[in-house]
């Protein structure tokens, strides 16, 4: 393992984002971690552990050392007549699991398909979709302490799991690397259909006998018609989380807004969609400079080729203003911003 110097990571996060890292390492074993941390650049300096870099925004240069997570592996590590516990090294890429595990007849994952990624990001944000979050299949998650190198087990309970949130997001935020994911799933599916678009794609696609390879592929045709692929125009997916209000705010919003579009959730509030909030608001195909507000989905911001970090930010705070001033709702950025 090498430790380089002033690097671009232009290539390195899915907004395309130009910014430099004064350090950086690639890590591919825990062994060279446990090298890594005993050295002075990284005594030294702040660290950012990254993945595939499709949940960051970098709004300037990182003066300390990004960390690559390369640990590769999958491994089936127990099974019994039911279900399979699957162990995923955090550098494997999100898709390219859910797929393996799809092929093997393993359930649980299918409609988490084609999120960009890596595994190990995966607890971060409890990454959701189509009705499923890895809350649903992640029984621990093994972690080395970024100070001392101390490996630690969080059960599922323990990673404090929510909607895009974890404890990792907050008091253990750079605080821990994840080096692995344990995930339980299930040897007889138990199909998830009822969200979205999912039932009428499988219709389109003639599917008469349903499996999780058709849910897998009717979640990946759904996503390649809606969302703007980072290889082609610079992304971090939604750019804000969708906000949560109590049900007195929701039937306010309501008697004003008869088409707002919103979910009831367990504690007796609402979910509303944030992409018809910025929609109402007009601000689809909005910009400053190179960044815009995607124009088929206002969720996400887009990078049309030299935007700057900064450009993002200032129109994720625009975005975040004129919806607190219409609606009176207060937009949370789900990216990490550095
Ligand atoms: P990075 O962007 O590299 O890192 C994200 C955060 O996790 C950073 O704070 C980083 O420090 C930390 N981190 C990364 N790896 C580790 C590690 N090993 N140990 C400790 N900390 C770590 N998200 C969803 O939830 N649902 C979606 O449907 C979805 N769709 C998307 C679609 C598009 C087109 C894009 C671009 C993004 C989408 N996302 C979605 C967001 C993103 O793909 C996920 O959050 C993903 O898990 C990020 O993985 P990553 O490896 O790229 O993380
Ligand atoms: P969509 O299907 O157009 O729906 C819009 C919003 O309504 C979604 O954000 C979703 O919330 C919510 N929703 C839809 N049906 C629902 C239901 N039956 N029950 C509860 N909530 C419902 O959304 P989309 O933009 O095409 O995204 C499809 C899925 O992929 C969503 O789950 C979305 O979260 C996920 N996605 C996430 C990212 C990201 O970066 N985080 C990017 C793209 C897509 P939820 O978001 O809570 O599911």
């Amino acid at each position: 393992m090498e430790i380089e110097k002033d690097i671009t990571l232009k290539k390195l996060n899915t907004f395309g984002i130009e910014a430099k890292a004064a350090f950086f390492a690639e890590i591919s074993s825990t062994e060279d971690f446990l090298s890594l941390i005993k050295t002075d650049v990284y005594k030294n300096n702040p660290r950012l552990v990254i993945g595939g870099g499709s949940n960051l925004l970098f709004t300037k240069d990182f003066e300390g050392i990004v960390i690559k997570n390369g640990l590769h592996g999958i491994d089936a590590v127990h099974q019994n007549e039911g279900h399979v516990w699957i162990e995923a090294k955090a550098g494997e890429n999100w898709h390219k699991f859910v797929l393996w595990c799809v092929e093997y007849g393993y359930a649980g994952l299918e409609n988490l398909s084609l999120i960009p990624g890596c595994v190990g990001a995966a607890p971060m944000q409890n990454i959701g979709a189509y009705g499923v979050e890895i809350k649903d299949v992640c029984e621990k998650v093994y972690a080395l302490d970024m100070e001392t190198g101390k490996e630690t087990i969080f059960s599922n309970t323990d990673c404090k799991f929510g909607y895009r949130e974890s404890i990792f997001k907050h008091s253990h935020k750079n605080k821990y690397l994840i080096t692995s994911v344990v995930f339980k799933l299930s040897k007889k599916p138990n199909f998830n259909t009822s969200y979205g678009a999912i039932e009428q794609e499988l219709s389109a696609m003639g599917v008469k006998e349903l499996s999780i390879k058709a849910i897998s592929q009717a979640v990946i045709n759904i996503r390649s018609s809606k969302l703007p692929d980072p290889a082609v125009k610079g992304n971090a997916g939604s750019f804000f989380k969708n906000p949560e209000v109590s049900k007195e705010k929701h039937d306010e919003l309501k008697k004003h807004f008869e088409k707002l579009v919103s979910y009831p959730i367990d504690n007796g509030g609402y979910k509303l969609a944030a992409g018809w909030l910025i929609e109402q608001c007009g601000l689809k195909g909005k910009c400053i400079g190179e960044a815009c507000v995607h124009d088929k989905q206002a969720l996400v911001l887009v990078n049309l080729g030299n935007a700057k970090g900064k450009d993002v930010y200032a129109l994720s705070e625009e975005v975040l203003q004129t919806v607190k001033a219409k609606f009176g709702v207060t937009l949370e950025r789900e990216v990490n911003i550095y």
